[in-house]
Order: structure tokens, then sequence, then C-alpha cells
């Protein structure tokens, strides 16, 4: 099941060349479930990090892809447009916050940051206020693996030190402590204020996810927490970037995260689920007055255009795989998953190997007090016919929405079972 010439040659995420874990051969994938050569079947838990809400091979998807397919594959975007394009703005810039109505594409997530970041400094050095160029984050963030995107992310899990003087130094407050399903504490927000008060002279913009910490934690924050960051964010003059990349498209039960505090931001950062997990697109939006002002600006322009900008092909798909959510009763499906999520993982909490369990929409996360021996966590996974791909302390899944409640108790079932016997020293 492992190939050798994979594991001697090819890089795989945060993964070591010399003592590299199995990497698992797939096949084929279809709905929810991921065919190994073998034809080891596993049910997905992951969603391929967060992407595939409609499952593998979709035949709506699929069909989207083919049709663009027949008039063109790519065209550049510098001095030609085209209607996948086109559809996807219009359609993009009516589901997100009201306020954000222009859209740039980029190729992936972390360069959807990377362009948001670029906004907030064009757009202060267009208002003649070229020292507001920093930017403030919480720790336990995350934004991506390229440059700037990694100096907002938290600084420990993100190994900043290793980076040293080459990554560039950022304002970090702590995280929100207040849980989303919890009290309200309002010193949560007091190290932002403070920081805010001393500081705004030379911060561009607060990047933030919205609800839901991903990969730098899994964690799920008060949305009161949100709504005064955008207080403060309006009183200190800073522009607000909201990372929806994991979040986005349902995945927190509403269609955006930021929802959930009924806020909206200056900017905001789109990806993964975008294209349905067909493949690497992003977006970042953001308002007239942001664009207009960074336009009037000594540039004149905003300085970025990736080869591949609003990809045709990834267009087309994200146009299908956004319409399809939004065709079906996709809070139902999200808030039926929450469902069973908390009746399989809540009862883990008592449990002395576990720290604390989470659910929120179609996530659900046990934080284990130690650990986890990834290796031999996913062989059984694999021996047992699921997918999850823990990190850290973090066992979590976030399914594909189009799981089948038998299908997601068995995934579950395994989860629970795996996590009782490791014991209280796993
Ligand atoms: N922001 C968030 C919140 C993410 O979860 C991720 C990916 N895990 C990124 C940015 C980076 O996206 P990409 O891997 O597509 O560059």
């Amino acid at each position: 099941m492992h190939d050798s010439f994979d594991q001697q040659h090819i890089w795989h995420p945060y993964t070591s060349m010399t003592h590299p874990l199995p990497c698992y051969k797939v096949r084929t994938a279809h709905g929810a479930v991921i065919e190994l050569e073998d034809g080891t079947q596993l049910i997905d838990g992951m969603s391929s990090w967060w992407c595939t809400i409609h499952g593998y091979n979709h035949p709506e998807l699929n069909q989207a892809v083919q049709e663009q397919l027949q008039s063109m594959a790519h065209v550049m975007f510098g001095g030609l447009t085209h209607q996948p394009a086109i559809d996807l703005a219009k359609l993009l810039i009516e589901i997100t916050p009201e306020p954000l109505d222009r859209i740039f594409y980029a190729d992936s997530g972390s360069v959807a940051v990377e362009v948001a970041l670029k906004m907030a400094v064009q757009y202060w050095h267009a208002r003649g206020q070229a020292k507001k160029s920093n930017f403030v984050t919480t720790r336990s963030g995350y934004h991506g693996d390229t440059w700037n995107a990694m100096s907002v992310c938290d600084p420990v899990t993100g190994m900043h030190q290793i980076f040293g003087s080459s990554l560039p130094h950022r304002y970090f407050v702590p995280a929100p402590q207040s849980r989303f399903d919890g009290e309200w504490q309002p010193e949560d927000i007091q190290p932002l204020e403070q920081l805010l008060a001393e500081k705004h002279a030379q911060i561009a913009a607060m990047i933030i996810e919205p609800i839901v910490q991903g990969a730098g934690g899994m964690r799920f924050y008060h949305p009161e927490y949100l709504r005064q960051v955008r207080q403060l964010c309006d009183r200190y003059n800073i522009l607000l970037i909201l990372d929806e990349i994991a979040t986005g498209f349902g995945r927190s039960g509403k269609l955006f995260a930021c929802e959930h505090a009924d806020i909206s931001p200056d900017i905001i950062c789109l990806g993964k689920a975008l294209t349905g997990g067909y493949m690497t697109m992003s977006a970042t939006l953001t308002t007239q007055h942001v664009a207009d002002t960074i336009s009037q600006g000594e540039a004149g322009v905003f300085m970025h255009g990736p080869t591949f900008m609003a990809n045709p092909l990834a267009c087309a798909v994200a146009l299908k795989s956004t319409q399809l959510l939004l065709a079906q009763d996709w809070q139902a499906r999200v808030q039926r998953i929450e469902q069973l999520l908390k009746s399989y993982l809540q009862p883990l909490k008592t449990l002395p190997q576990v720290a604390d369990v989470r659910v929120l929409g179609a996530i659900g996360v046990v934080e284990l007090q130690q650990p986890v021996d990834l290796a031999s966590f996913q062989a059984e996974c694999v021996r047992r016919g699921v997918w999850i791909r823990p990190f850290g302390k973090l066992v979590y899944v976030m399914p594909p929405f189009v799981i089948s409640d038998e299908q997601l108790a068995t995934l579950l079932t395994h989860m629970v079972e795996m996590i009782q016997v490791m014991g209280a020293t796993a």
C-alpha cells in the first residue's frame, strides 16, 4: 500500500524526508468514501482538510469541469475575462456579507491571505498613512504557510523561532478563552483593547479566523469576542480581515462563520470548499471603499496578479459547487451532523485521557491529554475502514456534508473506540 518511490522522493505536508510517516495510496474516491489501491474502503472524516463538502467524484461537479473543458481550461486574466469568473463573482458577492462587493481571485488559501494583507497595506499607504503597515492577530491562529501568512500564524505551533529575523514581527494577543457555547468573559477582549490603544498608529489590519480557530488548535470562541473585535477595529481605524478559508460554505452551521456574530469584515478570504475540493482556488473580497482607495493610491493599481488567476475550470466548478450547496437544505444537514457528533463524542469527556470535547456545526474535536501517535493511529484507522488524521493532541473530524447517517455512525463508533482504548497514559 506504500510506494517506495513516493517515500524516497516526494515531500508530503509537514513530513520528514528521512523518516516519512506512511502514506496510503488512493485509487479512487466516491461520495464520502476513499478507496485505497488494495481495495480497502475508508469512510472519510476529513473532507480532505475542509474542502470536499459534496464528497468525491460528484456527477454535477464532474460535469461542470467537463463542460468548461470543452471551451477552455485556462486563459490569462490580464486583459481578458470570461463568463465563469463573472458568474462566480456575482454569486460570491451576493452570498458574502453585504458591503463586500469587490473580488480578487487567487490560487490558494495562503495566497488569498497574502492578498488580503497587501490590500490592507496599500489601503493605508494610499491614505497617506504608510506607517500603518503591521498586523495584529490572536494566538492559536492559522492562516497558511507562505511568508506573510506564516507571520500571523501562532508563533509557537508555527515555529517562528526557526525562521528568526527573516519573519516579520507581528503583534499577538492571547487567544480568546470564552467558549462558543459558554459564558462571555469581558476580560477576554482587554489585551486587544490595550494593544490597539498603544499601537494602532502602526497597525494596518487585524486578521482572525471567525469563531473557529482551525489548524492552530481547533478552538471555537464566543461570538461576542468577534463583535468586540469589529468595534475596536472601527474605533482605532484598523481594517478587519476575516479568514473564512476553513469555515466558509456552511461548515460551522452558518454559511460564513462571521454570521454567528452578525458582523462583516472589510476584507474576507475564501478558499478550500470554494471549489467543492476539486482544485485549488481562493478569493479575497473587499468593499468598494477599500478597493477605490487602493486604486487612488500612488501605484494606481492593486499590486498582485497570479498566473492562474480566475482559472476558468476552477471558477466553473466553484460556481457549480456553491449553487449545489445553496440549492439544498444544507443547514438541516449540518445540524444533523452536529447532533450525531455531539451524541457520539460528548460522552468521551469523562475519560481521563480526554482533556476536552468540542462540537460546532459539522466539526467534531476531541482534545486528548497526550499527543497521538500518528502512524499507529492511522494504521488502525485504515484497518477499521475510516480516515481520520489527528494532529498533536487533537483527534477531529469534519466529514463531507453528503456522508450518510449510517456512514457517520460507523466513522464515529470507530473514532470513539480508538480513543477509549488509548487509556490514560496514551
Ligand atoms: N487559512 C486557514 C484558516 C486555513 O485553514 C488554511 C489551510 N489549512 C489556509 C489559510 C491556507 O490555505 P492553503 O493551504 O490553501 O494555502
